[in-house]
């Protein structure tokens, strides 16, 4: 195919066939996120480079590996985020956020950028719901957060998802176990990957994290970090369990978890499933205490997650789980000739105003051919105006299911007749949030 008509490679169309899908997806993931006290925040597609290296590590694969880099025409290095943590940490140091009453709670949703070798679940351009949660050091903060995304898969109905939990330790007890992870894999030297080979000296721990077969096989052997972590990490681990363990939020410990991401200490999550291949981590998070001093802010520590929703989504779509779909068009109104096209817009007008669903012909087509469209596209309801119906007042209105017509006002009947059918949002929630009643409906659980 043409390059013009092809997207980039690892990038993907949301048509509109699939996009309520997405809609729905981020609207439930923001509006829980919500409920826990988390606002939404918004920050650039890029940022300078550096920003990355000192984040998410120089000696992750991120970084060396997957980065969009480029020199703008400034001669600046710009790096299309492969990650929403350092942005909104920088953004929180930036605005002072963290001089505000804590903990800070933001959320976002964003296009994440990695250069990777694009397969089922695994994209160059993915995108992300994610939360950080500033300024709290409590076990009770890394169960908040866990607690979030365990209710958005739950108010999703996903299944077959399980939590796993590690703690990897502070700067304290972290290089007793660089030692000791340094002392198993020099046995293992001829063996290692190159790059393995360089992060033995950089940073062991990233080796756990290796895809390559060998490297992750010999990984299975390494001493594992809970051996090593100290009393206050251990005993922070254990709040976090013990809430959870209330929260009714069931967990596994996998002490083999280190996360892809430099800035983590203590506590680190991920949701796993079988259920959609290889790329099988729905959800990745962590607590990373050092995090926002390393980016100029004062230190604060820190936790949050992100999930992949196109992982979210083969995942929904494996389980069969059926997402409501948007509203069909509740009114077409057809019309023969130019004055009766010219009423139908205006009533068209005057029922979106009302908050209706409805369409009329802006194609100069047959009336067969409108009722055809009007088919189509689901209308529930139709009319067709000519010149009759301009005089009297009334035509008839169609129940698209059943066949049955009956007559109707053009005016005040009309509306109410709509609202009688049962198909109207009502107008004074719009100016409300479209919020906790709008996902109520969505999900079918009428008030
Ligand atoms: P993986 O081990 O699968 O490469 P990761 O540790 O690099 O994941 P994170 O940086 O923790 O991933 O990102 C959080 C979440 O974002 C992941 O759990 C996953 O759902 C999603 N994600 C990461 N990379 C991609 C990608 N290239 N394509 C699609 N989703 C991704
Ligand atoms: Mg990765």
């Amino acid at each position: 195919m043409a390059l013009l008509t092809k997207a980039p490679r690892g990038t993907q169309d949301i048509l509109p066939k699939d996009s309520y899908q997405w809609r729905f997806l981020e609207t439930v993931a923001m509006e829980t996120a919500a409920l826990f006290g988390f606002k939404e925040i918004r920050t650039p597609t890029f940022e300078h480079t550096e920003l990355f290296h000192r984040s998410v590590g120089d000696t992750t694969d991120v970084v060396q590996k997957e980065m969009y880099t480029f020199t703008d025409k400034g001669n600046r290095s710009i790096t299309l985020k492969p990650e929403g943590t350092a942005g909104a940490v920088r953004a929180a140091v930036e605005h002072g956020l963290l001089a505000d009453a804590l903990p800070l709670k933001v959320s976002y949703l964003t296009s994440c950028f990695r250069y990777e070798k694009p397969q089922a679940g695994r994209l160059r351009e993915f995108h992300q719901f994610g939360v950080e949660m500033l300024g709290s050091q409590s076990p009770a903060a890394d169960a908040e957060v866990i607690g979030l995304a365990y209710e958005i898969f739950k108010v999703l109905q996903v299944q077959n998802l399980t939590l796993e939990l590690n703690s990897i330790g502070c700067p304290q007890c972290r290089p007793k176990y660089h030692q000791a992870l340094k002392a198993y894999f020099e046995g293992h030297k001829d063996e290692l990957c190159e790059t393995c080979l360089s992060r033995l000296e950089t940073n062991p721990m990233r080796i756990l994290d290796c895809k390559s077969p060998v490297c992750s096989e010999i990984a299975k052997g390494a001493p594992v970090v809970l051996d090593f972590i100290c009393d206050e990490c251990r005993e922070h681990f254990e709040g976090v369990k013990t809430r959870l363990d209330k929260m009714g939020i069931a967990y596994t410990v996998n002490p083999h978890i280190v996360r892809g991401l430099d800035y983590y200490t203590k506590t680190v999550f991920e949701f796993v499933t079988s259920q959609i291949g290889a790329q099988g981590t729905v959800c990745g998070g962590g607590r990373y205490d050092g995090l926002v001093e390393e980016l100029g802010g004062a230190k604060t520590p820190g936790l949050g997650f992100a999930m992949g929703l196109e992982r979210l989504l083969l995942l929904l779509a494996a389980q069969q789980n059926e997402l409501p779909e948007p509203r069909a068009c509740e009114l077409y109104i057809a019309s023969i000739g130019d004055a009766a096209n010219i009423k139908a817009g205006e009533l068209c007008a005057r029922l979106r105003d009302e908050g209706f669903y409805v369409e009329c012909d802006t194609m100069g087509r047959s009336v067969k051919a409108q009722m055809k469209y009007a088919n189509k596209i689901g209308a529930k309801m139709s009319m067709v105006l000519g010149d009759s119906e301009l005089e009297s007042g009334k035509a008839q209105l169609k129940d698209m299911d059943t066949g049955e017509s009956s007559p109707v006002e053009l005016g005040e009947e009309l509306t109410r007749r709509l609202y009688d059918a049962g198909l109207a949002r009502a107008t004074s929630e719009l100016s409300d949030q479209i919020g906790d009643a709008d996902i109520l409906r969505l999900l079918g659980q009428q008030e």
